[in-house]
């Protein structure tokens, strides 16, 4: 069986070629993430055809920008000390080493006395000391080099700027074109961000809602309800609250998503030391352990495969952990998952089927599905046999790739139960060598073809059909 935590890697600059992009999926990345906050659409293009083009089983992420604040360009980069004074503006003229431009056109509106503005992932901090209609005074509370172009959060105050952005309608239209299978919308505030994203994205794409700001924490439960899968973003969360929360956060938004029977992926610094090194450090191990053991579906790399010095090594190191994890424990240390989807039948179904195929050491279970739902719910479930899952829909096949512990087949349409029972024998039999008398667990909605809500459990015994 492959392994069942699955691997997300980036794309970028160390991946440019269709040899590497096929030799990092060989590596175990199960998804690509395109980040539209770099690169253009014909680089994004060119990415997903290569990808497409090696035939093997991997799934593309569009992950779009959003409302990503900016300093503006700076000459040089400029020394800002401890303790000293800046100015701030959203309007310079010239570029002044004086004063800090930050690109946000309602600055002075939202931002107050007070209130803090993080540079750079937070490696600069400063705090509003004065406002005047034009300029803002502030004082360096954190130090260091400001080079143009740096990102900017505002982890005290509420901005009035929208969550789409021109640039992310446009790129949502161009991810339409090349029929990504999941789009990640960034800096999410509400569930209402959400709906907005899904009204202009194909019917049948996945929308992953990234929790990076503390309001997203807040309304955490409406965002995932309405989502098909979150991202701890710990990058930006790390930013906007502080450091040593991150930990207790990620357990909070896995064990809320896997309360509502949703996908769930894990993001940022997990092997940052790969980006200039050949091994891992031990924390970066127990980290993506730890993520592992508190319920994440798949682990996601950044710059480590986009900018990073050693992009195949970092996801041959990943999957080397996650293998271990898969086979010391199936067990993952959040609260029990019952699932709290229980008006949803397909969940006491696939509940049911976990139990039994747990119970009668079954060798696998086997869904059939169109939409996903079936082997989501399952997965959640966390069972110990694998979950092969058989669907006739391309976009399924391709959105299974990062559900835990589930391996997908593509089939031709089916016209009978007894057809979902025979090929599934056969597939068994075939590519996974299962022998006679082994058991299996079957769980579909049928008859096929006629849009049926999962309605059976059948355990099966190899060479029944
Ligand atoms: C993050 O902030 O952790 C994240 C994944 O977002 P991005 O890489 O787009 O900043």
């Amino acid at each position: 069986m492959a392994r069942k935590t699955k691997i997300i890697a980036t794309i970028g600059p160390s991946l440019n070629s269709k040899e590497l992009v096929g030799e990092i999926i060989d590596a175990g990345a199960n998804v690509l993430r395109l980040n539209f906050s770099h690169g253009t659409h014909e680089d994004h293009k060119k990415v997903v055809e290569w990808a497409r083009s090696t035939n093997k089983k991997v799934a593309i992420m569009q992950d779009i920008q959003g409302p990503k604040i900016r300093t503006g360009e700076l000459e040089q980069p400029i020394y800002l000390e401890k303790n000293k004074e800046i100015q701030l503006s959203n309007e310079i003229k010239s570029k002044d080493n004086e004063t800090v431009l930050i690109n946000y056109e309602n600055l002075f509106k939202d931002i107050h006395e007070g209130e803090r503005i993080l540079i750079d992932d937070g490696k600069i901090v400063l705090r509003i000391s004065k406002k005047t209609k034009t300029k803002f005074t502030s004082i360096i509370e954190v130090g260091g080099e400001l080079r143009s172009n740096q990102g900017v959060a505002f982890p005290d105050s509420s901005l009035s700027l929208a969550t789409l952005t021109d640039k992310d309608k446009n790129d949502i239209e161009f991810g339409n074109q090349l029929d990504v299978d999941f789009v990640a919308v960034s800096f999410v505030r509400d569930a209402d961000d959400i709906l907005n994203v899904k009204k202009l994205i194909n019917p049948n794409t996945m929308v992953i809602a990234k929790i990076e700001l503390k309001s997203a924490v807040k309304n955490l439960k409406s965002i995932i309800e309405e989502s098909d899968g979150v991202m701890v973003a710990r990058g930006d969360l790390g930013v906007q609250l502080p450091l040593e929360r991150i930990p207790f956060i990620q357990k909070e938004i896995l064990n809320e998503s896997n309360l509502q029977g949703k996908i769930t992926i894990t993001a940022t610094e997990m092997l940052t030391s790969m980006i200039s090194s050949y091994r891992p450090t031990r924390a970066e191990v127990s980290d993506i352990t730890n993520a592992i053991l508190d319920g994440t579906d798949s682990v996601m790399l950044s710059a480590e495969t986009s900018i990073g010095d050693n992009p195949i090594l970092s996801v041959q190191a990943m999957a080397n952990i996650c293998e271990e994890v898969d086979e010391t424990s199936n067990k993952n240390y959040l609260n029990k998952k019952d699932i709290s989807v229980s008006n949803e039948l397909t969940n006491s179904l696939s509940k049911a089927a976990v139990q039994v195929a747990n119970d009668s050491n079954a060798k696998a279970i086997v869904a059939f599905t169109e939409t996903g739902r079936t082997p989501i719910l399952l997965s959640n479930h966390r069972p110990d046999a694998p979950i092969f899952t058989f669907t006739t829909i391309d976009k399924t096949y391709n959105q299974l790739n990062l559900l835990w512990g589930v391996e997908q087949v593509k089939i031709n349409r089916l016209e009978t139960t007894d057809e979902m029972f025979s090929i599934a024998n056969k597939w068994l039999k075939d590519e996974m060598n299962f022998k006679k008398n082994d058991t299996v667990v079957i769980v579909a909605g049928t008859p096929p073809n006629k849009e049926a809500a999962t309605n059976l459990i059948r355990v099966m015994k190899i060479g029944e059909f």
